[in-house]
């Protein structure tokens, strides 16, 4: 059985206040969720008080990005260690937005992937397709090179600890969400991809849907087969609304 992973992605959204305020109202809402994984990715700038906010409590810390160096002359950067030290327990790679916006390639990500790896870190990498590719009938084309080349260079006797997302682009912050049967669809040829790679260990993979999940489209999404978590943008920044999603039913 796969233990299910919520995790929220904050994006460019919170001060180190508001975040602490988040974690004093949410840690006590989520404090008996048995049976799953939850994460919280703020930015940068709040992983050290959210992380001292969340110490003891069932909810890691995560980060929204880094980078594929240790050390270095990399203004502006952060590195694996520096994010271990602050106690993040995953980091997301390779969102779409960081590959629309900051034109990152797979194969950064993959060096990101394994940068995190060797740092103690597990990565969520992101793959998705936007509504052209969908449209022309290209999803599994796109989100196959995504995972071929993203994963690249994860050892195959970590695999088992890796987290996917699987984002279609044209869903995120959109209110458009995938019906559970599109993202289970693209979930299982994920699933097939993840064995292919890396042998049993791709049945052991977390792979989470993103996009627009919300306390109301939760429990369905979550009720299929290779669904097993939610990246979670804009209802995340709720604590209620996120509670509600780390409790997901299922029948
Ligand atoms: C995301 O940013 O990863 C995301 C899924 O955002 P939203 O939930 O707002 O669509």
């Amino acid at each position: 059985m796969r233990r299910p992973i919520l995790a929220a992605n904050w994006k460019m959204h919170k001060t180190t206040g508001e975040a602490v305020a988040f974690a004093a109202a949410f840690v006590p809402m989520v404090v008996d969720a048995a049976g799953v994984d939850i994460a919280i990715a703020p930015p940068f700038t709040a992983l050290d008080r959210l992380g001292r906010a969340l110490a003891g409590s069932n909810v890691s810390l995560a980060a929204q990005n880094a980078n594929p160096e240790q050390k270095g002359a990399f203004t502006g950067e952060i590195a694996p260690g520096m994010l271990a030290d602050l106690g993040c327990r995953y980091a997301i790679v390779g969102h779409s937005e960081r590959r629309s916006f900051y034109g990152e390639s797979n194969a950064l990500v993959a060096n990101k992937a394994a940068a995190l790896f060797a740092a103690g870190i597990v990565p969520i990498v992101c793959v998705g397709e936007s509504l052209e590719e969908r449209e022309a009938g290209r999803t599994h084309e796109v989100v196959g090179s995504q995972l071929d080349g993203s994963l690249a260079h994860v050892p195959v006797a970590r695999a088992a600890e890796l987290v996917v997302a699987y984002e279609p682009i044209w869903a995120i912050g959109t209110g458009r969400t995938a019906t559970p049967e599109m993202a289970q669809e693209v979930h299982a040829f994920v699933r097939r991809r993840l064995r292919e790679r890396f042998g049993a260990a791709g049945d052991s993979i977390r792979i989470q849907y993103g996009g627009s999940v919300k306390p109301d489209n939760v429990d369905d999404l979550m009720a299929e087969p290779d669904i097993d978590g939610a990246l979670v943008g804009g209802a995340s920044l709720d604590p209620a609304a996120f509670s509600r999603i780390v409790r997901f039913e299922t029948k």
